[in-house]
């Protein structure tokens, strides 16, 4: 800690998004960066506390405090070094993360935070820059092959950890290109690709190699990955969403989120997307349901794509603005998220249930949502109670962001015979095994759809797990 009194004597100073009225017409990354000298002095804030909260609420035990002062020294290089100790993929998470640190922060019970997760994007973009990150690849071999079955942040984080470990690695990936979620679902103005891609150059580096446009379960059957392999991850995502059936569920215009965010990188990208499938919001009323990240992602989208007007409604209550009683420091507050996408012009409302599409000639034209109350009984527990007042919304498309509910079952994890736990996602014992033998599990597919910190979080964990094993 270099300068004791910076919290006191330096406000906390945010890189900021484009401007709104560039941002739109385009879909670059709307955050911005701040200079080297400004982001120092950031990181001088942190107060280097003796019980670093921000390390404790992060899923991978990233330890700020320490990499705060290296960047505050213009350490860079020993800040990326103490970063990659815990986390496989800073420039992933310094971009994307709800950054849980930040919010348990020592700082945040009075003041603003620790800018926690700009500053690992900014050591992470110094690093590259610089030539700092290099490839790491194994001195030598074990000779026991691993398949992992899956290429979001799990499934590369336990790729790259079992690679170190010397093991031989095939990551397996059922899409074109390599990075779950990472590439098809968050799109291009929170993550760029170009970001995956370069640390994908390097996995390759290492020695990790990648089959795509395999769907393991399909074009390969799980039993003849059993056969060949030492151990299996099973890092395939919880790709199953979440519905809802309404009168009119039918009708054209209703589309789950991820189908549209995914198409719209896939076009970002250059790839073949089938015409009369195309998803557009170009002059449409868009409403999206959900008022999750992944509504957020919608909204952002549409406007991107000329929407006339767009709606983004939630069934549950507007969460307060500033503090939550329920959610006190040092855990993540739920209170109103206002995202960049929110930002650009997009219409919120809570407390709406969706109870009929409307349409004409099978097209969709209005939707019908009524007011709930939510009271909580005795035991603390939330009741939804239908007001009976009701409201038309214009709407000729429809985005469902209502969220996933477990792994798709049908397929490779129903051929393998693996157990399921109560939520649907595919059950493991405390060293990340299924009930089949030699067949682990990680990521979203293990905890439930989650975040990309616990993804990599879950992978390096996977890892270690496969290596004891063996
Ligand atoms: C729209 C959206 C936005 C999000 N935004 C954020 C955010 O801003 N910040 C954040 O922290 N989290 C965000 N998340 C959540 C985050 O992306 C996930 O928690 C994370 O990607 C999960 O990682 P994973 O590796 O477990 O699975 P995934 O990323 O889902 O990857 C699973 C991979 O397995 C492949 N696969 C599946 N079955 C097979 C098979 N049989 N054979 C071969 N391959 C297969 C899939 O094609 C996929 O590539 C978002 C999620 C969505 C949907």
């Amino acid at each position: 800690m270099g300068n004791p009194k910076a919290f006191i004597n330096i406000p906390r100073k945010d890189a900021g998004y484009r401007p709104i009225n560039e941002r739109i017409y385009d879909f670059g990354e709307v955050e911005q960066t701040l200079n080297r000298e400004d982001r120092k002095l950031q990181a001088s804030r942190c107060m280097d506390c003796g019980v670093p909260f921000c390390h404790w609420s992060c899923p991978l035990g990233n330890k700020m405090p320490e990499w705060q002062d290296l960047i505050y020294k213009g350490q860079w290089k020993e800040a990326i070094e103490v970063l990659h100790e815990t986390n496989n993929f800073p420039d992933f998470t310094g971009r994307i993360c709800p950054a849980l640190c930040e919010k348990s922060c020592v700082l945040a019970l009075h003041e603003a935070p620790v800018t926690i997760r700009e500053n690992e994007a900014a050591v992470t973009e110094v690093a590259f820059i610089e030539g700092m990150i290099k490839a790491r690849p194994p001195k030598t071999r074990t000779g026991k092959k691993i398949a992992v079955i899956g290429s979001g942040p799990a499934g590369l984080a336990a790729a790259q950890q079992l690679n170190r470990k010397g093991h031989h690695v095939t990551v397996f990936e059922k899409e074109n290109g390599l990075g779950g979620l990472l590439r098809y679902g968050i799109p291009n103005f929170k993550l760029n690709k170009n970001i995956i891609d370069r640390r994908l150059a390097l996995l390759v580096e290492e020695g990790i190699e990648f089959k795509t446009n395999i769907e393991i379960g399909k074009d390969i059957t799980g039993k003849e990955i059993m056969q060949n392999y030492d151990a299996v991850c099973i890092a395939v995502g919880a790709g199953h969403p979440r519905d809802i059936s309404p009168k009119g569920r039918s009708l054209k215009g209703i589309h789950f989120a991820l189908d549209f965010l995914s198409q719209q990188n896939q076009l970002i990208m250059g790839e073949k997307v089938d015409e009369n499938k195309i998803i557009s919001a170009k002059d449409k009323h868009v409403l999206v349901i959900g008022g999750g990240d992944t509504g957020s992602d919608c909204v952002g989208t549409s406007i991107r794509q000329g929407a006339v007007k767009v709606t983004q409604i939630e069934i549950l209550p507007q969460p307060p603005i500033d503090k939550n009683p329920d959610t006190p420091w040092p855990y993540y507050p739920n209170i109103l998220k206002t995202s960049s996408s929110h930002q650009e012009g997009c219409v919120r409302k809570w407390s709406l249930n969706t109870t009929k599409f409307i349409g004409e000639k099978g097209k969709l034209t209005e939707v019908e949502v009524e007011e709930v109350e939510w009271t909580k009984d005795e035991s603390g527990r939330w009741n939804m109670k239908p007001t009976g007042k009701t409201e038309i919304i214009k709407a000729d498309l429809v985005f469902l962001a209502l969220g996933f509910i477990h792994p798709v079952h049908e397929g490779l994890l129903t051929e393998l015979g693996v157990q399921f736990d109560g939520r649907g996602n595919v059950a493991t014992d405390k060293e990340s095994k299924s009930n089949i033998g030699k067949v682990f599990a990680t990521g979203d597919a293990a905890m439930g759809a989650s975040l990309v910190v616990r993804a990599i979080a879950s992978g390096r964990q996977v890892a270690e797990d496969i290596h004891n094993s063996l």
